[in-house]
């Protein structure tokens, strides 16, 4: 059962994003339209959407000593997140993102962890007490396999979602209690026993075992950071006493209001959206 606390092990990512006419061709310059940066990493943004959606919540990861770490840093206090679990690194900074962005929506990104692949021991007394642990695959994998481990031994349901789909889900049996793929990574990892999966699909929904979530009807005007709501917001659920099916519901309309939202962090809905969209 735990004390309620959903504990986030993951990912900060300062997406540095440049929209432009065309991508440029190698060893070509390109003058672009306009840059914009955003807070990400799949943890960052599950960490915001579970607190959102009105969990207790604390993030664990690795920031650089600069000045995106203390705007990450800073987003987590506004958030109310606990950051006791984050850590700066001296020297390696945090990590970045380079989406280029065509005006066709073509794209090409480079993602640099950084700080994120610095970060090499967990601090256990996080986990104690932990109702839920939540991983995603942008950390290295020996921490994600020691973080499902910690929350294994901490008594907590471990949800992993296998997201970016580079890891393999071997090294994860006997830790993991819910595994959350989009279709791509459910395709990627294969069929897996003795783990309750919720399979999300994008614009037809959710499944959870034999059950059918049915999409809401929203104006979809940006799928990034779906998922992340859908993660993030299923597990504060699950922390708060929720039956998986039930937090699914929760997800399957948080991942809703996300997409009707640009942006990844901004798109993360709040607790009273989603109770109102729920009660449609
Ligand atoms: P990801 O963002 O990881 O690829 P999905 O595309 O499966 O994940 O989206 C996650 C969840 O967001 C879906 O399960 C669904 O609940 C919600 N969602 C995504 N797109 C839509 C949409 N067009 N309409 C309604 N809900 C959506």
């Amino acid at each position: 059962m735990g004390d309620g606390r959903v504990v986030v092990v993951g990912s900060f990512m300062m997406d540095l994003v440049a929209r432009t006419a065309r991508l440029p061709k190698p060893g070509e310059t390109v003058i672009g339209e306009s840059f914009a940066q955003f807070l990400g990493g799949k943890g960052f943004n599950q960490a915001i959407a579970a607190a959102r959606s009105g969990g207790q919540v604390a993030m664990v990861g690795r920031v650089g000593d600069d000045a995106f770490g203390r705007q990450f840093l800073d987003a987590l206090d506004a958030a109310g997140i606990d950051r006791r679990g984050v850590s700066v690194d001296p020297e390696v900074g945090t990590g970045v993102g380079l989406p280029v962005v065509e005006t066709s929506g073509q794209n090409a990104i480079i993602v640099i962890p950084r700080a994120n692949h610095e970060l090499r021991s967990l601090p256990s007394e996080v986990f104690d007490g932990a109702s839920v642990v939540l991983l995603q695959w942008e950390l290295p994998r020996e921490v994600t396999v020691e973080a499902a481990r910690l929350g294994r031994a901490a008594g907590a349901t471990v949800v992993l979602n296998p997201a970016p789909a580079v890891g393999d889900i071997r090294d994860y049996a006997g830790l993991i209690d819910v595994l959350v793929p989009n279709e791509t990574e459910a395709a990627a990892i294969g069929p897996i026993e003795g783990v309750q999966t919720v399979l999300t699909l994008g614009a037809d929904g959710a499944r959870v075992g034999d059950e059918h979530l049915a999409p809401h009807d929203v104006e979809c005007v940006d799928t990034v950071g779906a998922g992340d709501a859908f993660c993030g917001a299923m597990c504060a659920a699950l922390a708060g006493g929720a039956s998986l099916l039930e937090a699914a519901r929760v997800g399957n309309a948080a991942g809703a209001l996300a997409v009707t939202t640009h942006g990844a962090e901004p798109s993360m809905p709040f607790k009273a959206e989603i109770e109102r969209l729920l009660a449609t």
